[in-house]
């Protein structure tokens, strides 16, 4: 096994990003090979249980109220609806099912509750629950926790110094703030980050340092690449290349062996021989559906016909990590404070975000 290390510096990471191409990889394999059955990938379902309408101003977010894109906004999810994706979900090979919900931060009361509802009634499934759902305060991850849920992602997105370039409504603290409160918990962190906004390939390691300088490093990465979503004010960006990707699943998996390095938004850009590579070089997970939130995702079949191909197996539940218990609300320890934290509202604008927020005013 090689080592954890947490004191990773940029100039480290950016010299293993910038390897030639088959160093790269053959070191990434073979740290993969130390920590991970190459043959297994882990596959999640990501089930929007809220969509739109959210306060935030994520420059690459089509589900932000401000601006003006094609998606379709809905209210919370039933717990029973959410109860029949999930089966659909384990039917068809995924291990974890991901909730996310359009949300600045959790807000106690009758929607946390019913979300609450739906980790115990997924984690009775014998599935894997994960929830993204914004900004929370350490009671209520520690409610998260007592209901069954697994893990919490909360994507870091890019480095601190260009997070300013991408988010003007909350700071990057945040993000880190919300994951300690997580750790306090016996939750899994999943937290990652998206390529191809713009950023340098130094923001990209810088990105990576404070994820793998974290003790302990996140269980799961994601690694997004942008999906341009027209109205969204980085409409405009070009596609990263697949070589892009394949550096950044290659120095992930090297600076975090242990963790599962998830392909994430960008798969239906990328061909099979693309993925195969990135598969290659540490990824170990993938989001499986038709739809990543709101932006398209292979189907499950394609997904399905490509594991055969390359004869890899869907990971089983639990396998790296005891199912949590679930406890039931009446026998809860942790009860709702409603609380109103006061997360941080930068004062900065981003140009390009007020734009895109203008545009559609004028058509
Ligand atoms: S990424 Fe999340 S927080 Fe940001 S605008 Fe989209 S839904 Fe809101």
């Amino acid at each position: 096994m090689s080592e954890i290390r947490h004191n990773w510096t940029k100039e480290e990471i950016l010299s293993i990003y910038n390897k030639p191409m088959m160093e790269l990889l053959y070191e990434a394999a073979t740290i993969h090979r130390l920590h991970h059955d190459p043959n297994t990938v882990q596959v999640s379902t990501l089930l929007s249980i809220k969509t739109g309408g959210c306060p935030e101003d994520c420059g690459y977010c089509p589900q932000a109220a401000r601006y003006h894109t094609d998606i379709e906004g809905n209210d919370l999810m039933s717990v029973q609806h959410v109860k029949a994706q999930a089966l659909r979900a384990k039917a068809s090979g995924s291990s974890r099912v991901c909730m996310g919900a359009a949300w600045r931060n959790v807000k106690d009361g009758p929607e946390f509750d019913d979300v609450l509802e739906m980790v115990r009634t997924i984690n009775k499934l014998d599935m894997e629950v994960c929830c993204t759902l914004g900004m929370v305060t350490e009671n209520q991850a520690q409610r998260l926790a007592e209901a069954g849920l697994y893990a919490y992602n909360h994507n870091l997105d890019t480095s601190e110094d260009y997070y300013k370039d991408v988010i003007s409504t909350r700071a990057f603290e945040d993000r880190l703030d919300t994951i300690s409160n997580v750790r306090k918990t016996n939750v899994t962190v999943c937290s990652g980050g998206i390529i191809g906004m713009g950023e340098a390939v130094q923001d990209r390691a810088s990105m990576l340092v404070a994820l793998a300088t974290l003790d302990p490093q996140p269980e799961s990465v994601p690694i997004n690449a942008l999906v341009a979503v027209p109205g969204t004010p980085m409409e405009d960006i070009e596609p990263i290349s697949i070589w892009e990707m394949i550096r950044m699943v290659a120095t992930t998996r090297i600076v975090m062996p242990q963790t599962q390095v998830r392909l994430s938004a960008g798969r239906t850009e990328m061909s099979r021989e693309g993925q195969a590579m990135c598969f290659f070089a540490g990824a170990n997970s993938i989001f499986a559906g038709d739809k990543l939130l709101t932006t398209p995702n292979p189907d499950v079949g394609e997904d399905m016909k490509m594991f055969e191909l390359l004869g890899l197996n869907p990971q089983k539940p639990f396998v790296k990590k005891a199912q949590p218990e679930t406890v039931e609300a009446v026998d809860s320890e942790y009860k709702s404070l409603g609380e109103k934290p006061k997360w941080t509202r930068p004062d900065h604008k981003i140009e390009r975000n007020e734009e895109a927020k203008l545009a559609g005013k004028s058509k």
